[in-house]
Order: C-alpha cells, then sequence, then structure tokens
C-alpha cells in the first residue's frame, strides 16, 4: 500500500475541482491539434474539433487501404496524384493507425472515446488495423466507457471476470460465464455501491475514535522527538570529548611525552571515531516525524472514504479508492466478497462487520 499515493489522493480529493487533461479525455475532448481532416475550433465559446475538407480523403484513404490493394507508399502516392497533397509515408501510417477517425482518443496506452464526428467506422477502422497488422502486431486495449468496478470483481463461482451491461440507463454486472453458465445473475451497480460504502463505513473511525487516536499519534510523536533529542545530544558530548582527546593529544606530543608514531596512531584512532560520530549526528538530526504525516493520511483517507465514495462522480476516483483499501473482490450471488488491504485491515473500529464481508 503506497502511503505517499494515499496522501496525494487525499490531497487530489481536497483540492476537488482540478481538470487534469485526463478530465478532459474523460469528457472526450480533444486538447492537442487536430489531426489531418479535422480542424480545431470554436462552438458555443469553447474549442471544438470538426471535419475539414480533407475529412473525404481520409475516408477514401481507409477505404482504399481496406481492400489490401495498397502499400503505404502507394498509398503515398495516391494521395498525391488525387489530391496533390505530399505526404511522407510516415504521415500516411499514423493517418491510417489513428484511432481518432474512429471515435478514440489515443493517449499513453489507452484510448478515450471522443465527441466529435467520427470519418470512419469501427469495422473499416478494424479492417485497416489487420491490413497494417502484418507490420504492427500489438491492438490497442479499447478502455471503452469508464465502469467504477470494470475489470475489478472476479466470480466467486468460476473464477471468471465479471462484465458489465448497461440497460435502461441502468449499469448490471455479471459473470461471462465463460468456462460455463452458472445461473449467474445480474447485479445492478447500486447493489454494489451499498455494500462498498458499508465496507468503508466499517473502518471508519468515530470523529471521537479519531481524535483519540491522532492525539496517541501526537504524544507518540512526542516521545520519539524527546528521545531524538536525548540521543543527539549524547553524540554531541562525545564528539566535543573526542575533539577535546584530540588537542590534549597534540599537547603531549609537542611537550616531547609522545614520539611520532604513537602520536599518529592515537590521532587516527580518534579520526575514525569522530567520523562515526559525524554520521551518527546526521542519521538522527535527519529523523524527524515524517511517518506520522503519513500515518494522518490515512487516517484521513478511511475517516472520508465512505462519503468520498458515496458522492464523488468521478469514477477514476472511485476506482482509486476501490484499488487501494480492497483486494480480491469477488461477486457471490448478489454479494460483493472482499478483503482489506494492509493496513486497512487493522482498522476494524466498529464492532461488528456485517455477515457478507469476505
Ligand atoms: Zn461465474
Amino acid at each position: 500500500m503506497g502511503v505517499l499515493f494515499a496522501k496525494s489522493y487525499v490531497t487530489q480529493l481536497t483540492d476537488n475541482v482540478k481538470r487534469s487533461l485526463e478530465e478532459k479525455l474523460r469528457n472526450g475532448e480533444l486538447s492537442t491539434h487536430a489531426p489531418f481532416g479535422y480542424r480545431n475550433c470554436r462552438k458555443d465559446g469553447k474549442a471544438f474539433v470538426e471535419p475539414d475538407n480533407h475529412a473525404p480523403i481520409v475516408c477514401e484513404m481507409f477505404q482504399r487501404y481496406a481492400t489490401s490493394a495498397y502499400s503505404l507508399r502507394s498509398m503515398r502516392d495516391w494521395v498525391f496524384e488525387s489530391y496533390a497533397i505530399k505526404k511522407p509515408v510516415s504521415t500516411i501510417a499514423h493517418i491510417l493507425k489513428n484511432p481518432f477517425y474512429c471515435g478514440f482518443i489515443l493517449h499513453g496506452e489507452k484510448l478515450y472515446p471522443h465527441k466529435y464526428e467520427v470519418l470512419v467506422d469501427k469495422e473499416l477502422f478494424d479492417k485497416v488495423q489487420s491490413v497494417l497488422g502484418r507490420m504492427h502486431k500489438t491492438p490497442h486495449k479499447y478502455c471503452g466507457k469508464p465502469f467504477v468496478y470494470r475489470g475489478l470483481i472476479t466470480c466467486s463461482e468460476c473464477g471468471c471476470r465479471i462484465t458489465i451491461e448497461e440497460q435502461k440507463g441502468h449499469i448490471y454486472y455479471h459473470c461471462t460465464q465463460h468456462k460455463g453458465k452458472h445461473g449467474a445473475r445480474y447485479v445492478r451497480e447500486e447493489t454494489f455501491n451499498a455494500q462498498v460504502v458499508q465496507a468503508l463505513s466499517d473502518i471508519c473511525p468515530t470523529d471521537e475514535q479519531y481524535r483519540i487516536l491522532i492525539e496517541a499519534m501526537q504524544k507518540e510523536c512526542a516521545n520519539d522527538e524527546e528521545k531524538r533529542k536525548a540521543i543527539l545530544a549524547h553524540l554531541v558530548s562525545e564528539r566535543s570529548k573526542n575533539e577535546k582527546r584530540a588537542e590534549r593529544l597534540f599537547d603531549l606530543y609537542l611537550d616531547g611525552e609522545l614520539d611520532k608514531e604513537e602520536y599518529q596512531a592515537r590521532r587516527q584512532e580518534l579520526n575514525a571515531e569522530r567520523t562515526v560520530l559525524n554520521r551518527q549526528i546526521a542519521n538522527v538530526d535527519n529523523n524527524t516525524g515524517e511517518w506520522f504525516e503519513n500515518i494522518q493520511s490515512i487516517m484521513d483517507l478511511v475517516k472520508n472514504a465512505p462519503l468520498l465514495f458515496e458522492q464523488s462522480s468521478k469514477i477514476p476516483l472511485k476506482r482509486q479508492l476501490l484499488k487501494i483499501i480492497f483486494s480480491n473482490l469477488e461477486l457471490s450471488n448478489n454479494q460483493l466478497r472482499y478483503e482489506y488491504n494492509k493496513p486497512f485491515n487493522l482498522m476494524t473500529f466498529r464492532e461488528k462487520c456485517p455477515t457478507w464481508s469476505g
């Protein structure tokens, strides 16, 4: 469990109106330059992307290329001869591989459905990819529409993935039953949500518990700080003793009470000791109460989790929350089974856990 991640998660939620690029992508908006065949424009005062007069060329390129009658070079030549547009082969390839034309923005390794007019349908696009496929064999994973539990739940009966269907405004989850039918039922997303909120509430401390915990940690932290200061003081005094010894040693040498060899041997000893002391002092100096901040972040997270999950409309944030706190999500009949990740498995603040917990 990434403590720092939990921390950044909390921060992210606290200043909640951060419109990131990711969010823009999820809204299906292109924030970069429109590809060939489209133009950037404004619509109702907002940035928009729409097909331009090159759009028919793109359509025809896909149709022709899908026939397998063209190589990338002959496609380049055809574009030039027909439209007097000069494009290098690499650009031709780029156009034919760009899923934007069939409705998706490629960002990183993910595809996000966009909200603009498409120039070719998915079938034609896929056909072109399979023709291109002789060179390029890695198909993109279509992330499709984001759903809260997509890919996170398996069937407890057969171990298959739980898949999603949208019907009449409701989202249903059910086992794919790839390994054979077993009468899997459809479960509404709301059912899962209610169970997750309950599971999050089970590890959520009350205000009183939260206050006591934070106080206890602060005390612990103060104790640590006292110990740290005591150790530091001890080390510093040891070092000054060492320095005084070195001075005295030098005096003895000057007074002729030590010969050079003996003096040098002892001085070396003292130097070595001082090096160790300096290192120890630096270590203790740096060791401040960072762990306290980390634990407080986790506490803040569990404290807010039920409300965040219930009220946030941001699906990726909900998914992050699920991934941070739970593992082994399984669907068993209508019930979610789960395990808490560390350290949340230790946070059983409520006396009684509901019977459906995993
Ligand atoms: Zn199943």
